[in-house]
């Protein structure tokens, strides 16, 4: 299986070097004209987050790694999205390492710093992209589910995850993914918070746990965590998160679903 992780380095590497070129080409004049639009009142400005990097490791099995797989997803999350009009899409990372070159050690900080950066593009969500494993390795555990924000503090930012996060689900159902039920929080619905048992927002109610998600809400935006599969499972492993196509499936999945909670029109 670590020839297939090699394969799937080298095929993400190559697709990587792809958008860096691109990215890369951009003048001053192609920026103008993204702050342009950005600047249109009708459009929308996606940020997605591929969870995890080199320095910040995510689930890893002999068969998965995590962060390289979020990264795939990302990139084809975001190369569906650009199919419609009125959004702008952008990355929290375009590689492997740590967008901000922090070390292990730095995990918090390397969160901030991209929630901190959908702030600076005007976000008005950010995406992150995630993978599941359960913690007691219980196989039989798997399927979709989204974390998004509690209804402390600012109820209208939990209101559009609950919404979005319905929309992105529905659609990851269509690929054969079950809802998870996640059992820190069984509601059968796979929308689900996770309050913080020691932080509080400033009006003293719990904060939400993942640091993403209430940094995002203080913010000013709405942030979800897209958890597509387990794993630690068998059937979400083998059909779901093994390979590059079923990649794109997922990140397919989770662009429609974003476009429909938004009413974006293809190009
Ligand atoms: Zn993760």
């Amino acid at each position: 299986m670590k020839n297939l992780n090699k394969k799937l380095l080298a095929v993400l590497l190559s697709a990587s070097i792809i958008v860096t070129g691109v990215v890369g080409s951009s003048t001053t004049a192609d920026a103008k004209k993204k702050s342009a639009k950005s600047t249109k009142s009708n459009n929308i400005v996606v940020v997605l987050d591929a969870g995890h990097d080199s320095a910040h490791f995510g689930c890893h099995t002999d068969r998965f790694i995590e962060e390289t797989a979020n990264l795939y997803i990302a990139y084809y999350c975001k190369q569906e999205l650009e199919k419609y009009n009125d959004v702008t899409v952008y990355m929290t990372r375009y590689g492997f390492e740590c967008p901000y070159g922090l070390e292990e050690n730095n995990k918090a900080d390397c969160l901030s710093n991209r929630v901190d950066f959908a702030k600076s593009v005007k976000a008005d969500v950010l995406v992150s992209l995630h993978n599941d494993y359960d913690p007691d390795l219980d196989v039989t555990q798997n399927g979709s589910k989204i974390i998004v924000p509690n209804q402390n503090y600012k109820p209208d930012i939990s209101n559009k995850g609950i919404a979005l996060g319905q929309s992105i689900l529905t659609q990851l159902t269509t690929t054969g993914l079950n809802i998870n039920d996640w059992k820190l929080c069984p509601n059968g619905t796979g929308i689900v918070t996770r309050d913080s048992s020691s932080s509080t927002y400033p009006d003293g109610s719990a904060k939400d746990y993942y640091a993403l998600i209430n940094k995002s809400k203080t913010a000013g935006f709405t942030c979800v965590i897209v958890e597509h599969g387990f794993c630690t499972n068998e059937s979400d492993l083998t059909n779901h998160l093994s390979t590059p196509e079923q990649y794109q499936e997922l990140g397919i999945a989770d662009a429609t679903g974003i476009a429909n909670y938004y009413g974006l029109k293809l190009k």
